[in-house]
């Protein structure tokens, strides 16, 4: 049983986490200009284009920054799970995300890592992409 907090996809957003049940990365394109972006936006932050559609990445890319979290705070249910590690992943096709590194010790994480997402399941209707080293 999952007891974190997990995203409510909405009508913004349900492209992106559907593709990840799918086992797939995917990113807003602008239809303007052809702007990549995540996450998504109403107006294209570039050419403010509304028109958009979604396009499936590689999955592919490399550690941008990152933070190790080693201490749990009251009442953190992410707790249990120190050390972890938080990055900002910058995606082969030029797009960073938030995500976490696992599968590997958090102080082997360096910058431009090259890492690749991984799917977890966490609930029926949530998967979160992570990464891993490649
Ligand atoms: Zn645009």
């Amino acid at each position: 049983m999952y007891n974190k907090p997990v995203p409510v996809p909405d009508a913004d957003t349900e492209p992106f986490w559907s593709a990840c049940r799918d086992g797939r990365l995917s990113v807003q394109c602008c239809s303007g200009c052809g702007a990549k972006r995540l996450p998504p936006e109403r107006y294209c932050p570039k050419c403010h284009c509304a028109e958009s559609e979604w396009q499936d990445v590689s999955g592919k890319g490399t550690v941008y920054s990152w933070i190790v979290v080693r201490h749990p705070v009251p009442g953190d249910v992410y707790g249990c799970e120190v050390p972890y590690v938080v990055a900002l992943v910058e995606l082969a096709e030029g797009v960073r995300m938030a995500s976490n590194i696992i599968d590997c010790d958090p102080d082997a994480v360096t910058a431009d890592m090259a890492v690749e997402a991984v799917f977890d399941a966490v609930t029926e209707t949530v998967t979160l992409p992570k990464f891993r080293p490649v």
